[in-house]
C-alpha cells in the first residue's frame, strides 16, 4: 500500500482546466502508480482559482475515501484568531493536521501567532508540517523556514509531531545535522526526487545518503509524499525503492508511518 502524504489540487502545471478535472486526473495518476490514498494540502491563500483552499478542497474530496486533508492556517491575514475553527475541524476528523508555509508568507516558525495552533495539535496528538527550502524562483524564502527555527518549536512542544517537508533543499546535509538530536522531528519526502531539487542539492547519491541516515535514525518518522502535481509520483516512488534500507523500513515510509502519525483510519 502507498499513501502520498503531500499532494495539491492545483492547475500550476497546466495539465487540466478546472480543479474538478485536476482531482480526477490525480485519481488516475494515483491508480497508475499504485497509490491508494493521498493527503491533500490546501493552499493557505484563499479563493485562488488555480489551487484549492480548504473550503474548496473539502468540496472536491467529499465522498472520496482516497483523500484526507490538512488545514493551512492564515497566519499573516488572521493571526491566531482561527484556532477554534481548526481545532473543531481536527476534532471532527475533517483535517488530520496543520501545514504552515513560512517563506511563502513572511513569518517564522517561532512566530507567536502560531503557538496556539501548535498547542492544539500537541493536545490532539496530530502533526504540524512545515514547508522548507527554496522556491524555484526565489531562494530568499528559505530564510524564514530554516530548520534552526523548527528545532526551537520542537523543543518548546516536545510532544508535538513536527514534520519537515522538502528537507530544506538545497541544504539537506545541514538540515540533517541540525535536526538530528531533536526526537520529535519527522520528515516527509515531497520534492526530494525532483530533478531541479536534486541538481541543486548535490545530486541523487547525496540525497540517498542523507535519506538513508534519516531512516536509520528515525525508522518510524519518515513519510512518503510527492508534491504532485509539481513533482511526479513515479520518480518519488523510485527514489524510496532505491534506498539501501530494509523492505520493512520501506513499507513504513510508504504507508505505516503516515497511518500512525496522521492517525488515518483506513
Ligand atoms: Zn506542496
Amino acid at each position: 500500500m502507498i499513501i502520498d502524504s503531500h499532494v495539491h489540487i492545483s492547475l500550476y502545471e497546466d495539465n487540466t482546466k478546472s480543479l474538478e478535472e485536476n482531482r480526477d486526473f490525480l485519481l488516475k495518476e494515483m491508480a497508475k502508480n499504485g497509490v491508494n490514498y493521498a493527503i491533500v494540502i490546501p493552499d493557505n491563500i484563499e479563493h485562488l482559482i488555480d489551487i484549492a483552499d480548504l473550503k474548496k478542497a473539502i468540496e472536491l474530496t467529499k465522498g472520496y475515501k482516497e483523500f484526507f486533508l490538512l488545514g493551512s492556517p492564515q497566519i499573516i491575514q488572521r493571526g491566531s484568531s482561527k484556532v477554534h475553527k481548526y481545532r473543531e475541524l481536527m476534532e471532527r476528523g475533517i483535517i488530520k493536521g496543520l501545514k504552515f508555509f513560512p517563506g511563502h508568507d513572511p513569518y517564522y516558525p517561532t512566530d507567536e501567532r502560531c503557538f496556539p495552533y501548535y498547542s492544539i495539535c500537541e493536545k490532539l496528538n496530530l502533526p504540524i508540517v512545515f514547508h522548507t527550502g527554496e522556491n524555484s524562483n526565489d531562494s530568499k524564502v528559505s530564510e524564514y523556514n530554516d530548520p534552526k527555527y523548527i528545532v526551537k518549536v520542537a523543543k518548546k512542544y516536545p510532544k508535538l509531531k513536527v514534520i519537515i517537508t522538502h528537507y530544506f533543499w538545497p541544504k539537506i546535509e545541514y538540515c540533517y545535522e541540525i535536526t538530528k538530536n531533536t526526537p520529535n522531528i519527522y520528515f516527509e519526502l515531497a520534492g526530494t526526487a525532483d530533478p531541479e531539487v536534486l541538481e541543486k542539492s548535490g545530486g541523487i547519491e547525496k540525497m540517498k545518503k542523507v535519506l538513508e541516515k534519516t531512516v536509520k535514525d528515525r525508522p518510524n518518522q519518515v513519510i512518503f509524499g510527492t508534491d504532485w502535481p509539481m513533482c511526479s509520483i513515479d520518480k518519488q516512488i523510485a527514489l524510496v525503492r532505491s534506498l539501501k534500507i530494509s523492505d520493512g523500513e520501506k513499507e513504513k515510509i510508504f504507508c505505516k508511518n503516515a497511518v500512525e502519525v496522521y492517525k488515518l483510519q483506513i
